[in-house]
């Protein structure tokens, strides 16, 4: 997956901290933290940007992590911050400003004022959500308002739903949404754009769809009542929670500024090693388009740990003289500095 990247002159503004890092990560949320939890037990040197809180912070439970289900998403993280102390990991409760690729192959990231210098990059920047403009939805989002059934259907289960949404996202998420209560309303808030079909396999399952214009939302959890959904020159509808699938973006544009190849979907595009289109740059978590839940990004973090931390000690025997082999072909191919005796 290799692509040239422009290759930068060292920063001229700013400090730049003289010690070369391991690794840099930026993000810390699941998969960062995990990411940074096996690096540190692998005894690199780490320097893990903290920009903020996690994407389901404003959920007052997080669903479906072994051993954590319900748990708050900021004890988590504090949970998940404390397992760090032991090793040289340096957590920076501030976010990366810009990076740049030096002539030597290492990375520099600007945090405030300082360039801190490091062999390997790990973006672990998450997605942004891009909630419709629907007022009142916005600041119900984790709290009635929500856009996966597997982390917040359970607490919902049997209850009049909503999804909000059309076209084919929004069929499928109605019909995964009727297998936690037979009582869901699709919200098209105007033209459904379904085929013909599509409407008749929602009705089949006893999903009603409603096609007026929606005009806010009020109500919910947080002031202790169901979620009411208005409608222009329609009644209202009361619902215990709404899901839809919002549009997504990046979370940071520095891994496109640095040349890491996007996909169509504006995912960040790895290869099975977690690696980035530029070499020595990884990438985890939400924003590669992996599966969004806890669970598998702190999977991804790890896996990425794994093949930097194996990268790095190729690195080291290599600069030894030595190499792994795979097979006894191998060993024609690995140049070794002069035994002794050889000379
Ligand atoms: C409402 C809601 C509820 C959810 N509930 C659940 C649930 O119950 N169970 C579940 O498994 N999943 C749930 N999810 C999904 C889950 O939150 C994500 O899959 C998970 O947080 C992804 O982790 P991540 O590390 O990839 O990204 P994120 O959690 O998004 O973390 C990315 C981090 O990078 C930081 N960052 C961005 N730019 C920079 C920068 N330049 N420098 C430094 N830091 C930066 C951000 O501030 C953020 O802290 C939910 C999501 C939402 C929206």
């Amino acid at each position: 997956m290799a692509e040239s990247v422009e290759v930068l002159p060292p920063p001229r503004a700013g400090r730049v901290q003289a010690d070369l890092l391991d690794v840099v990560i930026v993000g810390a949320g699941p998969s960062g933290l995990s990411a940074a939890l096996t690096l540190g037990r692998s005894r690199r040197r780490v320097l893990l940007l903290d920009g903020g809180p996690p994407r389901n912070a404003s959920v007052s439970a997080g669903h479906g992590l072994l051993t954590r289900d319900g748990m708050h998403p900021a004890d988590l993280k504090a949970q998940a911050l404390a397992d760090l102390a032991p090793y040289d990991v340096t957590v920076c409760p501030d976010g990366a400003r810009e990076v740049r690729r030096e002539p030597n192959g290492a990375f520099a990231v600007r945090v405030g004022q300082d360039w801190h210098r490091t062999r390997v990059l790990l973006f672990a920047t998450g997605v942004r959500d891009v909630l419709p403009p629907v007022p009142g939805l916005r600041e119900r989002w984790g709290q009635g308002v929500f856009h996966c059934p597997y982390c917040d259907g359970w607490e919902h289960e049997g209850r009049a739903l909503a999804v909000y949404g059309c076209g084919q996202s929004a069929h499928h998420l109605a019909l995964t949404v009727r297998a936690w209560s037979d009582r869901v309303t699709l919200i098209c808030d105007g033209d459904p754009a379904l085929t013909p079909e599509q409407t008749r396999d929602l009705r089949r399952v006893g999903i009603r769809i409603r096609t007026e214009p929606v005009r806010h939302l009020r109500g919910g959890p947080l002031e202790d009542q169901p979620v009411c959904v208005t409608f222009r020159g329609a009644p209202p509808l009361s619902v215990d929670a709404v899901f839809l699938a919002p549009e997504q973006q990046q979370g940071s544009h520095l891994p496109a500024a640095l040349g890491c190849q996007l996909s169509d979907r504006g995912r960040v595009q790895v290869d099975d090693q977690q690696e980035t289109s530029v070499p020595g740059v990884f990438a985890v978590g939400d924003m590669t388009g992996a599966p969004q839940y806890v669970v598998q990004a702190a999977a991804a973090g790890m896996h990425a740990a794994q093949v930097i931390n194996t990268r790095l000690i190729h690195a080291a025997v290599h600069s030894l003289g030595a190499a792994f082999h795979n097979t006894p072909d191998d060993e024609a191919e690995v140049t070794r500095p002069p035994e002794p005796d050889d000379e």
